[in-house]
């Protein structure tokens, strides 16, 4: 069973849902919006195409949540600045130590989740992650610019029909 997370494309609110090979849909709760599937998105617990943008790169990454690494590095930097206070030199690297320390652990402790490149859809729980490639820069920056032309291409048709 796949979980996944996305941005309904009507409401943008993000819907959970799970997927599995024999029945696959996905409907919005909040607008009620379903999303069409290609028949070859799904495959024995593989992710071959977005389910919602049918986008086919993929990346692989650490389910690790961002907020959740910078807050253990603000407490571990706090905790060193009141040590450093009560001049305890060798307490405060202990700490800074321990904190760069558990950082390290959780990230690899964290499973992979597969994302799409072009609407940062998310699935977890995919078979054979290992078949997809890790985040590419260049590819993203394709998506990126893409989008980017997408909008400013909107924002013309915008000014062009009011003049
Ligand atoms: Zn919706
Ligand atoms: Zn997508």
């Amino acid at each position: 069973m796949i979980q996944t997370a996305y941005r309904c494309p009507r409401c943008e609110q993000t819907v959970r849902g799970a997927l599995s090979d024999v029945s696959f849909q996905m409907v919005c709760p909040q607008c009620d919006q379903s999303l069409a599937v290609a028949g070859d998105t799904l495959r024995e617990g593989q992710i071959h195409r977005c389910v919602v943008c049918s986008g086919t790169d993929l990346f692989v990454r650490k389910d690790f949540p961002q907020r959740l690494g910078v807050s253990i590095v603000v407490l571990g930097f706090a905790a060193s600045c009141v040590t450093w206070y009560h001049h305890q030199v060798i307490f405060t690297f202990g700490v800074l130590f321990a904190t760069a320390f558990i950082d390290v652990l959780l990230y690899l402790l964290m499973p992979d989740l597969l994302e799409c490149y072009r609407c940062h859809t998310q699935y977890r729980g995919v078979a054979n992650l290992d078949q997809h490639a890790p985040f590419a820069l260049e590819t993203h920056e394709k998506y990126r610019q893409l989008a980017a032309r997408t909008a400013g291409q909107e924002n013309g048709h915008i000014t062009t029909g009011s003049t």
